[in-house]
């Protein structure tokens, strides 16, 4: 059995068709979307997630700014411009790319974002709103690993969702999301004993744990639906999922690829993300 492949550049693609004719639609009521990120340091692996981000706002219209800091700059210097934006009606999204220079405390700007401009739904109240199931804006790759699941025509109800990984930006709330949708679901992490014997129950398995080719084919159960949120530099240069792709393909019945899955599915998770913001704008009094 080969697994169906998700196809997570295509289904991003047409999620931002339909996001851009949102644009047009909040454009006419007078309303520009708008996205600010902040960038600090010379982490060259965000300057190509802050870029791909900035070019993919752009395409859909939505007026998109990047600001560029060094890597000394200090950390009220960041807070304050964070409160401007904060402060400013023409921006509806707010992103601070991590990882930020050592020195700053990344939790304290992530708190000061106002929620409601919180694209990325890391601050406190929004993940608290995950979990006590009240609206709230919803982190973006935890949700685009939602509409890949749903996308490949999979039922969660009632399945067995395993999630590798407990970060607050995407074990611990893809895991929500799954509950969500009546998954019975199972958190894994670097202190879980034998893996493999829980991974193999998983009608649903989600790997998000940052080492190359961690999933191998004995660790999963025929027919399982795959989601590989790992994103790992091999030695030669290439992209790594967390799971074994190629074997894990051939023991699967739907598995996205590293690259072209949850990577693409993230970026228009943001720009949903924002689009919501900006809908929830209030005519000027
Ligand atoms: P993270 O904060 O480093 O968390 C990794 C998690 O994996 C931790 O909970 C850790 O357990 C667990 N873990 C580590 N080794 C393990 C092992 N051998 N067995 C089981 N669990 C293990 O990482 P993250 O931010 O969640 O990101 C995870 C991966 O997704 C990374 O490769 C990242 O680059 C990628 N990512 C991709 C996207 C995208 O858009 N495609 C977005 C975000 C992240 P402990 O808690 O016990 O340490």
């Amino acid at each position: 059995m080969t697994a169906k492949i998700i196809d997570g550049k295509s289904l991003a693609a047409a999620t931002r068709a339909a996001l851009k004719q949102k644009v047009d639609a909040l454009v006419q009521r007078g309303v520009r979307p708008g996205l600010t990120v902040i960038i600090a340091g010379d982490d060259p692996a965000s300057k190509v997630y802050v870029r791909n981000k900035a070019l993919a706002a752009k395409e859909i219209g939505v007026r998109s700014e990047v600001l560029e800091y060094k890597s000394d700059v200090s950390e009220s210097e960041i807070l304050d411009r964070v409160a401007r934006l904060n402060a400013n009606r023409e921006v509806h999204g707010i992103l601070v790319q991590l990882p930020l220079p050592r020195h700053i405390d990344a939790a304290r700007v992530l708190e000061t974002i106002a929620p409601a401009k919180d694209v990325d739904g890391f601050h406190e109240a929004n993940l608290g709103a995950l979990m006590a199931g009240r609206p709230g804006v919803v982190p973006c790759t935890p949700l685009g690993c939602m509409r890949l699941i749903e996308h490949a025509g999979v039922q969660i109800a009632g399945r067995h969702a395993v999630v590798l990984g407990r970060s607050n930006i995407v074990g611990k709330p893809v895991a929500m999301l799954l509950l969500q949708k009546d998954a019975t679901v199972t958190i894994c992490h670097s202190k879980t004993p034998r893996l493999e014997a829980i991974t193999r129950q998983a009608d649903i398995l989600v790997a998000a744990v940052g080492r190359a080719k961690l999933v191998t084919a004995e660790m999963v159960k025929p027919g399982a639906c795959v989601i590989d949120v790992g994103v790992n530099r091999l030695p030669d240069g290439k992209l790594a999922g967390d799971v074994d792709y190629a074997a894990v393909r051939e023991i699967a019945g739907s598995i996205t690829p590293v690259p072209g899955g949850v990577g693409p599915m993230t970026i228009a998770m943001l720009l949903e993300n924002c689009l919501s913001a900006a809908a929830r704008e209030k005519p000027a009094s």
